[in-house]
């Protein structure tokens, strides 16, 4: 199994960081983010230590979903985002892949999306 000895989240896998764990599995460990942006905000990420989603095996990946659909159930939430950060620029700041499950009670608690969309043309939605 891949792990990196500086990284704060294998430290949390391993035990030497405290964390509020709510499910762990052969492949993933799920608990409370530290910084929630609503109540039960939590964190699934994979005991293989890889920075980036497309890095991860496909069983590890495999694993994670049925995790998120666990906490995203014990969480009570309707309305709800899984979010998962890849590179500084789309907001990952911390360098091992976690998946964010993050319930929407309202709207000032919660994940405030923003989304600047453009009108391709149909020849370069061809070209895409
Ligand atoms: P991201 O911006 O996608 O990299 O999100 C990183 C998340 O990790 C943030 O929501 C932090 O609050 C959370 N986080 C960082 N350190 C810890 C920790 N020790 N325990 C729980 N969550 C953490
Ligand atoms: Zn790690």
């Amino acid at each position: 199994m891949a792990t990196d000895e500086n990284c704060i989240f294998c430290k949390i896998i391993a035990g030497k960081i405290p964390s509020r764990k709510f499910i762990e599995t052969d492949k993933a460990y799920a608990f409370l983010d530290i910084g929630p942006t609503a109540p039960g905000h939590s964190l699934i990420i994979p005991k293989y230590h890889a920075a980036k989603f497309h890095e991860l095996p496909d069983e590890t990946l495999s694993d994670i979903l049925p995790v998120a659909k666990k906490i995203a159930l014990a969480t009570g939430a309707t309305d709800y985002n899984l979010l998962q950060n890849n590179g500084r620029i789309a907001h990952q700041v911390v360098g091992h892949v976690h998946f964010h499950v993050i319930p929407k009670p309202n709207e000032e608690q919660g994940l405030v999306v923003g989304w600047p969309s453009t009108s391709p043309s149909k020849e370069e939605l061809d070209e895409l």
